[in-house]
């Protein structure tokens, strides 16, 4: 079998919440479960994170199946609804849509739904992506309340700079001033924001990358966050090479040796989610040690220096990323983010659960 293997750690999904929950001072947590929970798997992350307050999902279909899976907690759908068609089910499974557009309010005017549902109403505080201006609070608030089968407000906006030097401030304070007016619960903490502003934490907070291990900020690590890296990507080289200076490795020969060298050739590429763009000189464990990757990745291959570790060779473990070497080290290397590292590892690769 190709020795592939994401290993997915329960016990670092249970700790990582536990950090939030330190974080979260009163305010209750919904576990991010997006994007089948960051690429950890929906069924497992419900499973390790099943202290949540409440979970929160893209579509009514995630939903569906945490309710299937037995939640019980509240549901929260980011992007609420996507036509006045997910009414009904919404309401039979006691979602919690964010209403962010005046659509959805039209919908839910038109067709009201047959039980009283939970409503957040997303405000846009200079992200410019989603929300209801912020200008247009009064009207909105009264249009939502309004609305026959409304059991419940809460107000929301979301953070575009919470993990850079701009910080939060610039939109918290415009959003709680004009949101004063209101004696309603409210939400705005991602993990960064929520790590580093305590003021973010209103009544419900949503942390996502920071459940699976991950760091949102570029110099701070997720180990100095007291965090655990939730995924392992593990394989094992396949192949050594021996090249004379001068020898190419790889398509397009991107990497030339200097001298005579030991090269690996490990089993796992872009097509198992592996960032193609991933330089040579990329961090990566080879026995347990740091070693650096050589030349393009390949689909399914990729290179890495041996020279160092002559003892090392077919059937040596590796480590992609994960335990030792952080999921965000990679990520800057190939210059992009932990979040689509995770997000994209491929289905193709077997997953392993550990305590
Ligand atoms: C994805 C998402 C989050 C979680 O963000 P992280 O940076 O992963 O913590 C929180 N809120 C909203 C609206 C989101 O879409």
């Amino acid at each position: 079998m190709r020795p592939i293997l994401a290993r997915i750690s329960l016990g670092a999904l249970a700790h990582n919440l536990r950090v939030a929950r330190d974080h979260a001072g009163a305010a209750r947590v919904f576990a991010v479960v997006k994007a089948n929970a960051y690429g950890h798997g929906l069924s497992r992350a419900r499973r390790a994170l099943a202290s949540a307050d409440g979970f929160a999902v893209l579509t009514l279909e995630e939903a569906a199946n945490l309710r299937l899976m037995g939640v019980q907690q509240p549901i929260l759908l980011l992007e609420g609804l996507f036509g006045a068609d997910e009414i009904a089910t919404c309401a039979e499974l006691d979602l919690r849509p964010v209403l962010h557009h005046a659509a959805q309010l039209d919908w839910l005017q038109r067709l009201p739904p047959a039980r009283p549902i939970h409503v957040f109403l997303k405000f846009d505080s200079g992200m410019h992506r989603l929300g209801f201006p912020l200008a247009e609070h009064a009207d909105i608030v009264a249009r939502a309340r309004n609305l026959p089968r409304v059991a419940s407000v809460t107000l929301m906006t979301h953070f575009a700079q919470a993990d850079e030097a701009a910080g939060v401030a610039w939109q918290l304070q415009p959003f709680l001033r004009e949101m004063a007016d209101y004696d309603l619960p409210w939400s705005s903490a991602n993990s960064a924001a929520l790590l580093r502003y305590p003021d973010t934490q209103g009544a419900w907070v949503r942390p996502g990358l920071m459940l699976y291990g991950a760091s949102p900020f570029a110099e701070v690590s997720a180990e100095h966050l007291g965090l655990r890296p939730a995924m392992t990507l593990q394989s094992e080289i396949i192949s050594v090479q021996t090249l004379q200076a001068g020898e190419g490795v790889g398509y397009g020969q991107l990497y030339r040796a200097k001298r005579a060298m030991r090269v690996g050739v490990v089993a796992c590429g872009y097509a198992d989610g592996y960032p193609q763009n991933a330089p040579t000189g990329t961090p990566i464990r080879v026995s347990g040690r740091l070693t650096r990757t050589l030349g393009r990745v390949s689909m399914d291959m990729l290179c890495v220096d041996l020279s160092e570790h002559p003892d090392t060779g077919v059937g040596s473990p590796v480590v992609l990323w994960g335990e030792g070497i952080p999921v965000d080290t990679v990520a800057a290397a190939a210059r992009t983010s932990s979040y689509e590292l995770l997000c994209a590892l491929a289905a193709r690769v077997t997953v392993q659960e550990t305590d």
